[in-house]
């Protein structure tokens, strides 16, 4: 956890950096952090008003030129996941890092009434898209010096619990994944993988999970942005394979 770690303003300074669920709670969050560091953000999601509303942001506080790249998770087919890689290497050339953060909920429910077409829609988009959107990114990723891969995760992917149900699942896969690439690519100086546990914080997904919690007890998405800076910049250079806390666990 990097809670008080503190980012050098041109931290990111020339980068180009991928970040899915940019619209809204923690991904929008991340994606004018990252721009404000001086990074080229691609700001990825399904609802492109409020990514247009991201990007506008991002305008009007001087940091670089984003760009918008609109996907459903839900849907989305290998096809798109390549024409994605081919766009982003005609556009820009480069990708040195992703922020896995787009995720569904799905519903909280005991295992035997879990509705399997929900189970599916989560492990989608949850799981199996951002695989296959990695498999597509991974040669744009490898020719940057110093690319950084960032999976989310939570703490029901760490330890299960009661009526999670699929997005428990989809959070151990994302695990997994990570540190089976990570060991593929360990010897590889310019590319580390790593997740990332937010930790509780006040978005619309926590508040869909925790409906009677008072969220000013919860830290809010800015307040976590330090460990995904640390993250996704090159002070975290070396670190590969490894959970991570965004913030230290409540008391
Ligand atoms: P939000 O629900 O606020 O935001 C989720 C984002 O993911 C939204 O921008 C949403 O788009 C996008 N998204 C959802 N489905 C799709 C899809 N099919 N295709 C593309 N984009 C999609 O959640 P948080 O900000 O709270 O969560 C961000 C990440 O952090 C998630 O991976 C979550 O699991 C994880 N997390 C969050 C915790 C918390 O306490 N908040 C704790 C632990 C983990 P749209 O706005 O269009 O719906």
């Amino acid at each position: 956890c990097k809670i008080d770690y503190q980012a050098r303003p041109d931290l990111l300074n020339g980068r180009v950096i991928l970040v899915t669920g940019a619209g809204d709670g923690i991904g929008r969050e991340a994606a004018k952090a990252y721009a404000a560091h001086g990074a080229t953000v691609i700001l990825l999601g399904r609802t492109v008003a409020k990514l247009e509303a991201v990007y506008d942001e991002i305008e009007a506080a001087g940091s670089p030129q984003p760009a918008i790249f609109p996907l459903n998770f839900e849907g989305a087919t290998l096809k798109d996941f390549h024409d994605m890689a081919e766009t982003l290497d005609k556009e820009f050339g480069r990708l040195d890092g992703v922020l896995h953060n787009a995720g569904l909920l799905g519903r909280l429910t005991p295992f035997e009434q879990y509705d399997p077409a929900l189970w599916e829609q989560v492990m989608q988009v949850n799981a199996n898209g951002p695989v296959w959107m990695t498999q597509a990114l991974l040669p744009l990723l490898l020719s940057s010096d110093d690319a950084s891969l960032v999976f989310t995760s939570s703490s029901v992917g760490r330890k299960g619990r009661a009526y999670w149900g699929a997005y428990a699942v989809s959070k151990f896969a994302t695990e997994g994944f990570m540190q089976v690439l990570a060991e593929e690519f360990v010897n590889h100086p310019g590319i580390r993988i790593n997740s990332l546990n937010p930790g509780a914080t006040r978005t619309q997904m926590r508040k869909t999970a925790y409906p009677g919690e008072d969220p000013n007890g919860l830290r809010r998405p800015s307040d976590i942005m330090p460990t995904y800076l640390w993250l996704m910049g090159p002070d975290s250079r070396g670190v590969t394979g490894q959970q991570i806390d965004a913030q230290p666990p409540r008391s």
